[in-house]
């Protein structure tokens, strides 16, 4: 049983020395047990925060610790009801190639779901995030403007094409000219802005000439200082991530913008809110779930995944994630399926 483990907690990027791959036992189901063998393994930005012990809304891995991460993956033998050899799984194996579970949390996915690692993004915990936090935080009208960046991964993409299915005008940020062409050409956005022009706030003021209403945040950075300008009164910002700031080991350099940011805050009434997807919407998933695979269903709603095969692979693929080097929700094929 391979599994990747927290060696020492990294200061900015991960690096080499910040995972190591290990060699188990493949471990024996006891009673009320089954064993899991990981077929997908799900990258996501969150993972940076479980690297660190600073404070936060879950706890971190031990140094020594496997890594966590949700997992697509089948079972091997199963002394568990409800679940047989062969059932596909939605579970939280981590990243290893086997793990052992009593049930709790997992979700039977079947013998042949049509394509079984979408359990890990757009029908899954990213799809569900784009959709709650938009549609019950953002609380978006037909005809407003809404701004999201990562506008090509998991949730980026899918709250643009959301808010397009409710009649708003939707601008995506992401990362070169190839991206944003998928964004616009491919998933229906009006408009799509490369965050790394120079003059990147400049762009996003020409394609918001009617201000912004929904801003769904998930990087912070630099998008976040071009939007707060063009944020319209009654303007609602979920927050939902802040990528471009979980490798920073100190606050940003520069005059201290809290009282300028809270007086914005202020003077437009704009509401502004955090949510960790499961503490918050966990009771809305069956209303999800049968939402989005209407839409996926009937081809409203477009996913693009990105597979790299080979658990040892999962460090670097990782760091590449919060680089954006990913086109579309990362997963690692652990094993074929
Ligand atoms: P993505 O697959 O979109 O990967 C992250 C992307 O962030 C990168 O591909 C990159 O895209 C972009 N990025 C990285 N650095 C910067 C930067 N400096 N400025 C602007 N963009 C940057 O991730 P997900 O869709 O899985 O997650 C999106 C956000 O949602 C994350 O912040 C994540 O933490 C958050 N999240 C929050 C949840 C919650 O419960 N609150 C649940 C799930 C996700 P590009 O190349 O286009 O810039």
């Amino acid at each position: 049983n391979r599994q990747l483990v927290l060696a020492e907690r990294p200061k900015g990027e991960p690096t080499n020395d910040t995972l190591n791959l290990i060699e188990t036992e493949i471990p024996t189901a006891g009673d009320g047990q089954m064993l899991l063998r990981t077929t997908y393994l799900s990258l996501d930005p969150y993972m940076r925060g479980r690297m660190s012990d600073a404070p936060s809304y879950a706890a971190p891995v031990e140094i020594g610790g496997t890594m966590v991460g949700g997992t697509v993956a089948q079972v091997v033998t199963s002394n568990v009801e409800g679940f047989s050899e062969g059932d596909y799984v939605l579970s939280f194996n981590g990243w290893q190639d086997y793990a052992l579970s009593d049930g709790t949390g997992v979700t039977n996915l079947g013998t042949s779901p049509e394509h079984p690692s979408w359990a890990l993004g757009i029908l899954g915990m990213p799809g569900f995030t784009a959709w709650a936090g938009l549609t019950r935080i953002g609380e978006p009208k037909a005809g407003e403007t809404i701004v999201v960046a990562a506008a090509t991964g998991p949730v980026g993409a899918t709250v643009g094409q959301i808010g397009k299915l409710l009649g708003c005008r939707v601008v995506g940020v992401a990362g070169g000219a190839e991206k944003c062409d998928y964004a616009v050409n491919e998933l229906g956005f009006d408009a799509c802005l490369d965050h790394k022009a120079d003059d990147f706030a400049e762009q996003l003021t020409a394609a918001t000439p009617d201000g912004i209403d929904v801003y769904f945040e998930n990087v912070g950075g630099k998008v976040l200082d071009a939007v707060i300008p063009q944020l319209n009164a009654n303007a609602r910002m979920p927050v939902c991530g802040l990528v471009s700031q979980y490798n920073a080991t100190a606050l940003p350099e520069g005059p201290d913008r809290m009282n300028w940011l809270m007086g914005q805050i202020l003077r437009k009434k704009i509401k502004v809110q955090g949510f960790i997807i499961f503490d918050d919407f966990g009771h809305l998933y069956p209303e999800f779930a049968k939402e989005m695979s209407g839409w996926i269903e009937a081809g409203k709603i477009k996913y693009r995944e990105e597979v790299i095969d080979g658990l040892e692979n999962a460090p670097e693929a990782f760091v590449g994630l919060l680089r954006g080097e990913n086109f579309g929700k990362r997963v690692i094929r652990v094993a074929q399926d």
